[in-house]
């Protein structure tokens, strides 16, 4: 009998916790929940590259110099690698000497989303995509003008579009 009720109340909390969450998640984003694309881990696991995956889902980082972007000078959008949505913009990227490319301004606010992350013991502003929470990188406030920001992200989490002339 005991046991029992350890386990309802053990389902009872995690039920709270979890709605806590979604309720603070509606409240930070404004992206419409109804348009947003949500797979599980495992979903995907199966349709991204590895080092596409490693890097949008697992917060990871690719190594600094391998920016598939370096070279392309080309005019248009870059796009999330997972789910498509226009997140920069040529017209804003610039040379940070980094390795990876970066951009002083997003294509549009509503299209990604900044998290405070404390991990790695620092305190850094994370960048994700709105619509599908594909981590991106993160935005520092060392960057150019206009903005004075410096938008750091994985080249592997972008796909490039040619501007059609
Ligand atoms: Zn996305």
């Amino acid at each position: 009998m005991k046991t029992i009720l350890n386990i309802l109340f053990i389902a009872l909390l995690s039920q709270s916790c979890a709605q806590n969450i979604k309720q603070s998640e509606e409240a930070s984003n404004s992206f419409p929940d109804s348009l947003k694309i949500k797979k599980t881990d495992e979903e995907w696991k199966k349709i991204l590259p590895k080092e596409v995956y490693d890097v949008t889902r697992k917060s990871g980082t690719e190594c600094a110099g391998t920016d598939k972007f370096k070279n392309n000078k080309e005019k248009g959008i870059y796009h999330c690698y997972c789910c498509d949505l226009a997140l920069f913009s040529s017209d804003h990227k610039f040379n940070s000497g980094t390795g990876w490319p970066s951009y002083f301004q997003v294509y549009d606010k509503r299209n990604i989303h900044i998290e405070i992350d404390s991990s790695l013991g620092m305190i850094r502003e994370e960048v994700s995509c709105a619509r599908c929470d594909a981590h991106l990188g993160h935005v520092f406030d060392d960057g150019p003008e206009p903005t004075g920001l410096r938008y750091c992200i994985n080249s592997v989490a972008l796909n490039f579009k040619k501007k059609n002339k």
